[in-house]
């Protein structure tokens, strides 16, 4: 019996078809959240303050089709950026898989849970702060981890 490897462990993230791509994304909504570099170290900090698109009940992008135009610094992953971006989540599947890693064992596509992703600690909790409801000046009161 042959057992076939899983896409992510078979195909580059420039191979994936659309689908595969976007399934990759474990929906726990952190590149979403406000962070604050430190220049010097080069250490990034996470805050519970989210985009203003940002739905933190339901975790999801409330434009995402016009994401980039509503929110000029969103970046949009690539396959060729994917690697280059240090500041996403270390538990981010685009970032594991561009930097050579498997997909943890927690991610829905392993357990077929979307919920998995919950109970692993990963997602953002929702009582996140709206940006607008916040000064720029408090943001580093917010910070809640690093990254
Ligand atoms: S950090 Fe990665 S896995 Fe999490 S929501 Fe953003 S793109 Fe998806
Ligand atoms: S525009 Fe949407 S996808 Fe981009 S950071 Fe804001 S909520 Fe997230």
């Amino acid at each position: 019996m042959t057992i076939q490897k899983p896409f992510w462990e078979t195909k580059t993230l420039g191979e994936m078809t659309d689908a595969e791509w976007e399934s990759l994304c474990d929906g726990c909504g952190r590149c979403c959240l406000y962070i604050l570099h430190n220049e010097e170290s080069g250490d990034v900090f996470e805050t519970d303050v989210a985009c203003k698109l940002f739905d933190a009940k339901k975790r999801r992008c409330t434009d995402y089709g016009n994401r980039s135009t509503r929110v000029p610094d969103c970046v949009r992953l690539t396959p060729d950026n994917a690697k280059a971006l240090s500041w996403m989540p270390k538990t981010c599947a685009y970032r594991r898989l561009a930097n050579g890693k498997n997909l943890p064992d927690w991610h829905p596509l392993i357990t077929g849970d979307p919920k998995s992703v919950e109970r692993a600690g990963v997602a953002v909790p929702p009582d996140l702060i709206p940006e607008g409801e916040i000064d720029d000046d408090l943001l580093e009161s917010r910070i809640t981890k690093a990254r």
